[in-house]
């Protein structure tokens, strides 16, 4: 464990927490919002073309309906038991879910979102919980989004308190002497963050069955029989943060790319080379997973901290289903338009690529008129990624993305590429 991560981790939380905003059965929140009357109601969204359960309500849950439950299986038991049934209706959720990022967005500039229905926040308070109330009760107030809110001094500790937050009053912190060893105690292995069920039954097998008891092991001991990875999750169940966001585990519903720029940029050209980057990022990673996204969300936005400040956001629906580059960068750059106001200086922009659906399961649709050809289009995707893969992500990249990049992050004092990069290695003179 570098000291260099464990110095900026301790840094950061001498006076703040990490608040894990979480909207509860986002989907069906959002179907409730607009039609009150399924409200404490067996309520479950169904995928694309109405195949399978991807949200369910509290209601909904207690009927033992699975997630991913084939609805034609289900049939019946919705008819029995008067469950409401809603198609996906993503051109809604996407704005939603951009609606409730902007209210959060008040209360913090260090903020990450981290799914469609979920963000970090770092927030320095002295009362955390009265903190969390606000944003809780302002999010439902602008929104008419339930959110629950878990607060810890690390992004694990802070999941971890969120899960209790979800079966308790929507609010739960480790902070105001809340003892987290207790707790701990009481979460089974396989349910910390990042513990897949194999790690787990590893780590069971050792006799390790709760997180306190993993938490206190040694370091050289999970080192060696598992991997610093590993290490690092107990780390951040001392309380001590040592993850990265990117380096968390995805329960992959969506998929976000977005940063801030490296100065304030105001023609759409640079926004759009930023957005086919980042689309084109995500994508990379969806191809890899076999996952196709149905919809995308782009979304704009200057500092909330100026006067005229805007934030806006535009969820398109593709036509189908689709990993191919150039097919969501047109779309993207279509939704970014909608939203460009002129003049602005923004601070960042972004995507959202939504209503995955695995690969292998998507049936295109026969009456679809198609100019190109899908197999065609995966073969090239497929060779630009080898490519990548092969000579580095900036060997190979699609002109819309732009040459320059001058929006990037700042790096104007980064060091050279020492060690992986043969024309900045070290020069000595002797
Ligand atoms: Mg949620």
């Amino acid at each position: 464990m570098s000291s260099t991560k464990q110095d900026r981790g301790n840094c950061k939380t001498a006076s703040g927490n990490h608040f894990l905003v979480d909207c509860n059965q986002f989907y069906v929140s959002c179907e409730q919002v607009f039609n009150p009357k399924l409200q404490k109601r067996p309520v479950v969204v169904l995928s694309n073309n109405d195949g399978c359960v991807v949200a369910r309500s509290k209601e909904a849950k207690a009927l033992k309906i699975p997630m991913g439950a084939p609805a034609y299986q289900y049939a019946d038991l919705f008819k029995r038991e008067k469950v409401h049934v809603c198609s996906s209706n993503y051109t809604l959720y996407g704005d939603m879910s951009q609606r409730v990022m902007r209210v959060l967005s008040q209360f913090s500039e260090e903020m990450e979102e981290y799914s469609i229905d979920e963000a970090f926040l770092w927030i320095a308070s002295s009362d955390p919980i009265a903190f969390a109330q606000e944003i809780r009760q302002r999010v439902l107030q602008w929104t008419g989004i339930p959110v629950s809110i878990g607060i810890g001094t690390t992004k694990t500790l802070a999941k971890v308190a969120n899960d209790i937050a979800k079966k308790k009053d929507g609010i739960f912190g480790f902070c105001n002497g809340v003892k987290i060893d207790p707790v701990l105690e009481k979460l089974a292995v396989e349910e910390i963050w990042g513990i897949g069920s194999r790690l787990s039954q590893a780590l069971q097998a050792e006799g390790i069955c709760n997180a306190k008891a993993f938490k206190d092991l040694p370091d050289h001991w999970i080192k060696q029989r598992f991997s610093v990875v590993l290490l690092r999750t107990a780390w951040e169940l001392r309380g001590i943060p040592c993850l990265e966001l990117q380096e968390l585990p995805v329960e992959r519903k969506s998929i976000t790319r977005s940063r801030s720029f490296g100065y304030k940029v105001t023609a759409l050209a640079e926004l759009n080379e930023a957005l086919c980057s980042y689309a084109d990022d995500a994508l990379q990673t969806l191809r890899k997973e076999q996952l196709l996204p149905s919809f995308l969300t782009v979304f704009l936005t200057t500092s909330p901290f100026i006067d005229k400040a805007y934030s806006n956001s535009c969820t398109l629906v593709l036509p189908e289903p689709t990993h191919y580059t150039p097919a969501v960068c047109t779309l993207a750059k279509d939704a970014l338009k909608r939203i460009y106001r002129e003049g602005l200086p923004y601070k960042k922009t972004g995507i959202i690529l939504g209503g995955l659906v695995p690969e292998h399961t998507f049936q295109p649709d026969l009456f679809q008129l198609r100019s190109s050809n899908p197999q065609k289009q995966l073969q090239a995707m497929q060779v630009f990624d080898d490519l990548k893969e092969r000579y580095g992500k900036s060997a190979l990249r699609f002109a819309s993305e732009g040459t320059l990049q001058k929006w990037r992050m700042q790096r104007g004092s980064v060091s050279a590429r020492f060690t992986t990069s043969w024309n900045e290695l070290l020069t000595i003179r002797i």
